[in-house]
């Protein structure tokens, strides 16, 4: 007699019943229908994600023991996960996970997996073709370290030698825009895969999956995105800030996640803010991202800054005077894309005009682009409106002259920069004649307490303050 799935599981659950206790049986077991069988695969449906994963933690033996009696040596079981209950319109969606202990066998088949297309379309490619969608440019050796990434630049490199292995999985990196988590993600992608061809690497920004899920669903294919992405054994999702507020999206990506993480999966995750102020994921996808590592990704300090700029220079073989290496690392502290925009346009400048590169263009350029990147007021405007206010030549204010009315001109412009600019102290200090960060610290505090004890200077302060915000609006 051929047996089919009803039978089958009807058979289970007799031995089941008699291995776990009532009430548990009544809770994880009743709820379960059989699905289909085929070549000694049982496939079960499980109303839920959690379902299945309480089943797997706490019941995994007994199903083992049941479908081997029942089903011989080579039996497995799957689960048939249903993802949305559906509402009227929609069918629900249910994606199929196979039994992870069983996982080898089925790693031996995965390229013959029924229904695996590749989401990334790529004209060229052929069906389950392996395509990690990574840059080659972005690599270790350029990627200078500093202070500012030398925690995840470290367990970057950990990750990439040993994929799956160190406890920094999932491994997330947090920063702010162009600070270089793009390239330190695809850094590791791209080591793993150069050290072993045999390891599935997939880059992929969070809105890209997300795209590919929403098509997905439309066109009824959830089964095959699910099994493509079953098949990656590290997986980068860049920018995961993406995912908030997408409720499907998210329960997606924790089921890959948490398939690809049981079953020893490498997964690197990068996002723009720390996750405890990632708004708009679960709780449950957050708690995921802390069983690894997170390190944060900072503005590089001005050694780095200057070390960025001489690897890009060498790399692109071009010549730029240190003077000019030094004012750029001081005058950009904003991120690494911007300084790198800056040094791009000085070339294309310099080319354009067939002029070397001195300190003159760099500064003629950088007021160009500067206007742009930052906030309207920038310190030559503070400079030239509090000169204006006080009657005192621009020069003057970076002079090294100590006369009275000059210095308190001087503070307040470095106090106006602090509060208006996003300069560190350090660069606000070398845009007035050089003077180091403690000179600003100083005269930040000295014209606050000024202001709490002479209200006619506080009056000045207002008025100025006053100029800088109709210009920033
Ligand atoms: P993010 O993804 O954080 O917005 P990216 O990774 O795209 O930033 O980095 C922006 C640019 O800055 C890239 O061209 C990258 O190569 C460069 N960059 C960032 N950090 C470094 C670094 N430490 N060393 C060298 N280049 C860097
Ligand atoms: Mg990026």
């Amino acid at each position: 007699m051929v047996k089919d799935s009803v039978s089958v599981w009807e058979d289970c659950l007799k031995f089941i019943r008699g291995q776990v206790g009532e009430q548990s049986f009544r809770t994880w077991f009743e709820p379960i229908k059989p699905i289909s069988l085929s070549d000694q695969v049982l496939t079960i449906q499980v109303p839920s994600q959690f379902f299945y994963e309480y089943l797997e933690e706490h019941y995994l033996h007994v199903l083992r023991q049941v479908i081997i009696s029942e089903l011989g040596p080579n039996g497995r079981l799957e689960y048939s996960v249903i993802v949305d209950s559906g509402s009227n319109q929609n069918q629900p969606y249910v994606v199929t996970l196979p039994n992870q202990k069983h996982n080898n066998q089925w790693d031996k088949n995965r390229s013959r997996s029924p229904e695996v297309r590749n989401p990334f379309e790529m004209p060229s490619l052929e069906e389950n073709d392996r395509y990690s969608n990574l840059n080659p440019n972005y690599d270790f050796d350029n990627y200078i370290e500093g202070d500012c990434n030398r925690l995840a630049r470290s367990a970057g490199l950990a990750v990439a030698e040993k994929p799956g292995i160190t406890s920094f999985n999932p491994l997330m990196i947090y920063g702010g825009v162009g600070l270089g988590k793009t390239h330190l993600v695809q850094a590791i992608g791209n080591r793993i895969g150069t050290d072993d061809k045999s390891n599935f690497v997939l880059y992929v920004s969070s809105e890209k999956f997300t795209t590919q899920f929403t098509d997905a669903i439309k066109n009824n294919s959830i089964q095959s995105f699910t099994n493509f992405y079953l098949q990656v054994d590290t997986l980068i999702i860049d920018d995961v800030q993406f995912f908030s507020g997408k409720e499907k999206t998210q329960e997606m990506f924790f089921h890959i996640f948490n398939h690809l993480h049981q079953n020893g999966k490498q997964i690197v995750m990068s996002s723009d803010r720390a996750p405890r102020d990632l708004k708009g994921l679960q709780d449950r996808l957050l708690s995921r991202f802390k069983w690894g590592l997170t390190a944060d990704l900072q503005m590089p300090d001005f050694e780095t800054r200057m070390a960025i700029i001489m690897r890009k220079m060498q790399s692109d073989g071009i010549y730029i005077p240190d003077d000019v290496v030094e004012y750029l690392a001081y005058s950009v502290d904003t991120n690494v894309r911007e300084l790198e925009g800056v040094l791009i346009s000085l070339i294309a400048h310099a080319t354009l005009n067939k002029t070397d590169i001195n300190l003159e263009l760099a500064k003629q350029t950088l007021k160009n682009i500067v206007h742009d990147i930052e906030s309207e007021v920038g310190i030559d405007y503070i400079q030239k409106s509090v000169g204006e206010y006080f009657q005192i030549s621009v020069e003057d204010l970076k002079a090294k002259t100590r006369k009275k009315e000059i210095v308190i001109a001087r503070q307040v412009s470095m106090y106006l920069c602090k509060e208006y600019t996003n300069h560190s102290l350090k660069s606000i200090g070398y845009h007035f004649g050089g003077r180091d960060h403690s000179t600003v610290i100083h005269a930040v505090q000295s014209v606050s307490d000024m202001m709490d004890l002479d209200s006619k200077f506080n009056d000045n302060i207002a008025e100025l303050k006053k100029k800088m915000r109709m210009k920033s609006v």
